[in-house]
């Protein structure tokens, strides 16, 4: 429960049942929180759960895929329709000859 208990002794608790009792909205409660941290917080909070830049550019390079053909790195344009072998060029060459 959302109460004077819950809010003096785990504000945090408190906070989520607001939003589990429908009292406010998650949304609203995201945009509260975030507006009430600093700027430091918040980097220190993405980037303690790997959301800061630093993880999406590691996540990049682990994930690249590699043409089949010409061994080139695949770019997201190329794997969009669902996971292609080959790059843009070697799809090209293939469907003129
Ligand atoms: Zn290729």
């Amino acid at each position: 429960m959302a109460d004077e208990t819950t809010f003096n002794r785990r504000p945090r608790d408190f906070a989520l049942e607001l939003v589990e009792e429908g009292r406010v909205s998650a949304e609203d409660m995201l945009n509260w929180c975030l507006g009430f941290m600093s700027g430091d917080d918040v980097r220190g909070m993405l980037d303690a759960n790997e959301l800061s830049p630093r993880f999406e550019e590691e996540e990049e390079e682990e994930s690249e895929e590699y043409c089949v053909e010409c061994d080139c790195p695949l770019t997201e344009e190329d794997l969009a329709d669902g996971g292609a072998l080959f790059c843009l060029d070697c799809i090209a060459e293939h469907e003129e000859g």
